[in-house]
């Protein structure tokens, strides 16, 4: 699908690993009704209430390798020790049916989208200081030490590629910062390209090509 299709966007959406992602989007979400979350396969364990389908598909690393083979996966990606990767199928039905597709995907994914689909919009939500980051994540205390540890150096490095990105988000207070996640997503649809089909039947034929 390397086109954009007529009516619809994708919306990349990365953060480091307790920025506060996955709250921001359950925010926004009610008042986006075409818009589809992709649900990514996983290797890593499901996390107390994590549900098979809904959170993700919790895949065996073999039936992810099989995954991979099959090209099932429109980017996969391994990040924190376990494989993740967006199921292409999925996606490409949402887009058949002029649904927009919002992917909570991590920088080496968003990467592999913006190559494959540079209309694709980005957007990077960032905490507000790294001192934040680090009690946030000591709070939510669903990994070990360990884990925790390696997921603060993973951010410090993650937060190094929200250069390349369309938006940036920072998640100081959530009120504010699902404003500007509306904002951004209204802004989307308001886009010269996401407006063609309202824009062409008042171009005169000679303009026609240049929107196609
Ligand atoms: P968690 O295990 O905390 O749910 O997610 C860890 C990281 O993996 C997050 O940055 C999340 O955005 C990322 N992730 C989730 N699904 C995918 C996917 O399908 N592809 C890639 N590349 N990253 C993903």
């Amino acid at each position: 699908m390397p086109r954009q299709p007529a009516s619809s966007q994708i919306f990349v959406v990365s953060a480091p690993s307790g920025v506060g992602k996955t709250t921001l989007i359950n925010k926004i979400s009610p008042n986006w009704p075409n818009l589809c979350f992709s649900v990514s396969a996983t290797t890593r364990p499901p996390r107390a209430g994590e549900v098979h389908g809904k959170d993700y598909l919790f895949f065996s690393r073999e039936e992810f390798i099989r995954g991979v083979r099959e090209d099932r996966f429109l980017e996969w990606a391994h990040v924190h020790g376990e494989y993740y990767g967006t199921d292409s199928r999925q996606i490409e039905g949402w887009l058949t049916e002029g649904k927009d597709v919002l992917l909570d995907i991590d920088v080496q994914g968003a990467r592999q989208i913006r190559c494959m689909l540079p209309w694709a919009r980005t957007i990077f939500i960032l905490p507000p200081s790294m001192d934040v980051l680090q009690e946030r994540l000591r709070k939510r205390a669903t990994e070990t030490i360990e884990v925790l540890t390696k997921r603060l150096a993973a951010a410090q490095r993650e937060i190094q590629e929200a250069i390349w990105y369309d938006f940036i988000i920072v998640n100081d207070d959530l009120q504010e910062a699902a404003a500007d996640f509306n904002a951004i997503l209204r802004a989307c649809h308001c886009d010269r390209a996401a407006q063609t089909s309202k824009l062409k039947p008042f171009l005169l034929p000679s303009l026609q090509p240049v929107i196609d």
